[in-house]
Parts: structure tokens; C-alpha cells; sequence
């Protein structure tokens, strides 16, 4: 049974590590590595390792980056339900410097294909499933279809509007019962759907009132977790939904660990928190946020995103 259904992108990641980021029209030596990515496919891994049956629909294209998907999806026990793509599978282009740094370019390709009737193609899927976590790495209305096929399924919906340059629009917001920004996406949507000019530098400095009020206006029916990075989370909900917790808002600080490479944190806590709400819905919504924490801390003791997720008992066995 598929607790968490993911929709969203992968990728075929392509790194190359530089001294210096290559200036306009230079030629430069750097160290190559590959791996997957896409956001999507780094939260389905997040979710599948946080031990909760999960789902992953996606386009993939008829090539290697296919079927490096489908062999990972199949090593993580994730089911895949990728549409055909005539188009490539999709990539991204990372350079990062010595200071870590880094300039990306996405090449969509088959992420850009990616159908609502694929998404409504399966009346399975959505039987038995608790969360869909979406991102907007997929067409926007592949996004707001799936998201609407959840609601009216009764299954959890949880949009990380992510990256924070993508489109996208107050409806399909609100169709999440759960967003989860990092400071750059919370500020983006402000400026863009609420008229609110907040700095993403800001964000984590702003007292808790403030910070809420601003979490009301951008989802007034619903709860956000906006992502602090090294901070921590802070977690709004409205009034009358507060999902078993004591207050309307709170901080969640960050777990002590040994962070070495942050790449896809955010993936990991957007995998473990579906997980968690899958797993237990009727815990109070600040255990799910501990647990979601706690893999996301961990997840930056180890290099790379996909690859850098920890499971479920490594979790319990560090922190209990
Ligand atoms: P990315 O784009 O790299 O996936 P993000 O910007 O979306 O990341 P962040 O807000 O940086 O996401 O991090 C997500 C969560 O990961 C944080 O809320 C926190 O729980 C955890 N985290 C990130 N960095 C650290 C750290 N240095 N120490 C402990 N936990 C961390």
C-alpha cells in the first residue's frame, strides 16, 4: 500500500566542482560527478527511507536517465509511475566553487511533459494513500490537478513551492492543506501573491507574530512550516485547525549535528514529514515537525541529496 504519494521531477544531476565558477566565454577544469536528483525523486527517496510505502509518478524519457530512475526507484522499494516522455529524461547542470557556491541550469525535458491525465490516469493510486507532496518542478497544472484529485479523495495534500522562481498562483496554494517554503520561496510568494515585500535574509529574524500574520495571509485555511535552514522551522496554523497542537505558532530549533553538505535538507524534510503524517496522523502536528527535523539534520551529515537520506531506525537510533 502506497501511504505517500510524490509528484514531481527527476533528474540526471550533473556536477562539476571549479575553484572558481567559469566567468562568460572561459574554458576551466573542474571535477565531474553524476547522480540522480530532482526534487521529487529526492523526497519519494526521503519518504520511502523514513519506512512508509510510497508512490512516485513522474515523466521519464526512453534513455539512460530512465532507466537510472527506474533501477533507483526499485532499490528504494518505491513505486514508480513514470508517463513516457518523448522527450529526454530530465538534467541539471550544477557548477560549485570552492566555497560552495554554485550556478544550475535545469534542461526540463521529460519533467516538462509530465500530464494531469497521467496523474488522473490511475484510479488506484490515490486508494488507501494518506499525503500527496507535491513541488513545482512539474507543469503548474499538473501540479493543481493532482493536488485536487488528493483533496477530493480525502488524501492529505503538502505543496513545497519549490524553487522559489517557479510559477504559480494563489489557487494552487490553496489547494495545499500544508506548505512548506524555505525563507527564499515564503519571501517569493509574499511579494508575488500577498503584496508583502518581506527580505528572505529577513525572514528568520522576524518575531513570531509577525511571522504568523505573514503565514495567514498566504494560507489562511491551512498550516506553514517555513524552513530556517541551520535555524530550524516555524510552524503556522490557523486558528480553527491546529492539528493537536498546544499553539497557533512555534519554533522548532534545529537538531546539533555535524552538517557537511546541506544539498536537498529541504527534500529530506519534505520526504520525512509525509512520511511521518502517513504514518501516524492522529500524533499532534509538532511530532511530525520533530521527526521531520531530525531527518533533515541528518541527512546533512552526508554528501549528495538522493544519496544522503538516512532511514527510519537511524533516525530513532540517534535521537531516540
Ligand atoms: P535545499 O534547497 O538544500 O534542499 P532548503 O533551503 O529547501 O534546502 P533548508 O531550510 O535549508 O531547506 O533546510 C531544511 C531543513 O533541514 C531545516 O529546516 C532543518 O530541519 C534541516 N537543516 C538544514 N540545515 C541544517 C543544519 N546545518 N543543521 C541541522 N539541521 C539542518
Amino acid at each position: 500500500m502506497n501511504s505517500v504519494i510524490v509528484v514531481g521531477s527527476f533528474n540526471v544531476d550533473h556536477v562539476w566542482r571549479c575553484a572558481e565558477l567559469p566567468a562568460v566565454g572561459a574554458t576551466i577544469a573542474g571535477q565531474y560527478a553524476t547522480g540522480p536528483g530532482g526534487k521529487g525523486f529526492n523526497q519519494a527517496v526521503a519518504a520511502a527511507r523514513a519506512g512508509v510505502g510510497t508512490a512516485f509518478v513522474c515523466a521519464l524519457g526512453d534513455d539512460a536517465g530512465g532507466a537510472l530512475a527506474r533501477q533507483l526507484a526499485a532499490a528504494d522499494g518505491i513505486g514508480l509511475r513514470a508517463e513516457a516522455s518523448d522527450q529526454p529524461t530530465g538534467t541539471a547542470g550544477i557548477y560549485v566553487d570552492a566555497r560552495g557556491r554554485n550556478c544550475i541550469v535545469i534542461g526540463a525535458g521529460a519533467n516538462g511533459t509530465l500530464g494531469a491525465a497521467h496523474v488522473a490516469a490511475d484510479p488506484e493510486l490515490l486508494a488507501g494513500a494518506r499525503v500527496l507532496l507535491a513541488q513545482l518542478e512539474s507543469p503548474v497544472e499538473t501540479i493543481e490537478a493532482a493536488l485536487a484529485l488528493a483533496r477530493e479523495a480525502g488524501v492529505a495534500t503538502l505543496l513545497n513551492p519549490a524553487p522559489a522562481n517557479a510559477p504559480s498562483s494563489i489557487g494552487l496554494l490553496r489547494l495545499a492543506d500544508l506548505l512548506t517554503p524555505n525563507e527564499t520561496e515564503f519571501a517569493a510568494l509574499l511579494n508575488r501573491h500577498v503584496g508583502e515585500r518581506v527580505e528572505a535574509e529577513a525572514v528568520a529574524a522576524l518575531d513570531g507574530a509577525s511571522l504568523h500574520a505573514l503565514c495567514r495571509k498566504l494560507l489562511p485555511h491551512g498550516s506553514v512550516v517555513v524552513t530556517l535552514g541551520s535555524v530550524g522551522v516555524f510552524v503556522s496554523h490557523p486558528d480553527e485547525q491546529l492539528r493537536g497542537d498546544a499553539q497557533t505558532h512555534y519554533r522548532v530549533g534545529a537538531e546539533s549535528v555535524s552538517a557537511s553538505d546541506t544539498t536537498g535538507a529541504g527534500d529530506a524534510f519534505n520526504g520525512a514529514l509525509a512520511a511521518s503524517l502517513a504514518r501516524a496522523p492522529e500524533q499532534p502536528f509538532a511530532a511530525h515537525v520533530r521527526y521531520a527535523n531530525r531527518f533533515a539534520a541528518l541527512s546533512t551529515e552526508r554528501a549528495g541529496a538522493a544519496a544522503a537520506m538516512p532511514r527510519h531506525d537511524e533516525v530513532q537510533e540517534r535521537f531516540g
